[in-house]
């Protein structure tokens, strides 16, 4: 039993330690299909059609600005998550002390509640690994070695954990992906069809293989990425992250559940002017503890119940 224990952990660790080596070169594979669908797109199919006449020139245009836009916001998203700290756990952190009760606050709903006379269930949890105290939502990452904040998953795509600090980024990235890869595959398919029926194919073989991969790279990202943006809006709009939407399973009320606007706005910021960039305004992070990740509002009926 206890060897079977630590032939397990030590093979979470060997599968961690080969998460963290993949490291730099998904940076390299990202940039790599960015580098392919730029080559497609720009230099083979659209950049030709600007000198043709007045009509490809026109949708070329607009093709390759509305590209251009997007592969920035893509790209600006893609780096803003890698280069955020999700948020760690300060050092000798405490949780806020109840004056009335004299203690700590709950920090977790305990999962049957007996009144107050079982005061023993009010957790503050504990992490063993780095022998600190949890603040509410943080969870230790195995492949980061650390506690984060808000911890949401730990993305081998932007080689970071995804949480407080950066899963506004994370978003914006899956939403303009999502986009851009539609728009790939969109403008590419006259292409993919041409290329299939018997009209005559211009170009060399090279710059045909480049279309056909950037085609069905795009669509293969664009659909995948689909599924994982409409899975992340129903976690936004219920408050909740990837591990917590694991664990409440039990529990049917959900304490930072405070309405579909509100839990918006704890991770988008209540600035619309940067909702759709990866940046926070000054106030915002002023105003909103949410954003820093160690306190959370939770809902009113939650604050005064009894454990
Ligand atoms: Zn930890
Ligand atoms: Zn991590």
């Amino acid at each position: 039993m206890h060897r079977s224990g630590a032939t397990m952990a030590w093979n979470v660790f060997k599968f961690c330690t080969a998460l963290r080596g993949l490291g730099s070169i998904m940076i390299l594979l990202v940039l790599g299909v960015v580098g392919v669908t730029y080559y497609a797109v720009v230099l083979t199919v659209y950049g030709p059609y600007l000198f043709g006449g007045l009509l490809d020139c026109l949708i070329a245009t607009a093709v390759l600005i509305l590209f251009h836009s997007l592969l920035a916001m893509l790209l600006w998203s893609y780096f803003a998550v890698v280069f955020t700290d999700p948020g760690s756990v300060p050092p000798n952190w405490r949780p806020a002390i109840d004056e009335e009760r004299g203690e700590a606050d709950p920090l977790v709903g305990s999962e049957s509640s007996h009144g107050q006379s079982d005061r023993s269930n009010q957790q503050i949890r504990y992490c063993r690994k780095c022998n600190q105290l949890k603040p509410p939502r943080c969870h230790h990452c195995s492949v980061c070695g650390r506690c984060v904040l808000k911890m949401d998953h730990h993305c081998v795509w932007v080689v970071n954990c995804v949480g407080a600090q950066n899963y506004k980024y994370f978003l914006l990235f899956l939403f303009y992906t999502f986009w851009e890869t539609t728009l790939v595959t969109l403008s590419l398919l006259p292409e993919f069809i041409a290329f299939f029926s018997d009209g005559e194919i211009i170009g060399s073989p090279g710059s045909l293989a480049t279309t056909f991969l950037a085609f069905v790279l795009n669509l293969a990202f664009a659909l995948s990425v689909l599924g994982f943006l409409i899975m992340h809006i129903n976690l936004v709009s219920g408050n909740t992250t990837t591990i917590e939407a694991y664990e409440k399973k039990t529990t049917p009320k959900w304490r930072y559940d405070l309405g579909r606007r509100k839990n918006f706005e704890q991770v988008f910021g209540m600035d619309k002017r940067y909702w759709f960039i990866p940046a926070y305004s000054e106030e915002d992070l002023r105003k909103m503890p949410a954003l820093h990740g160690l306190e959370y509002p939770s809902k009113p009926d939650f604050e005064c119940q009894e454990f």
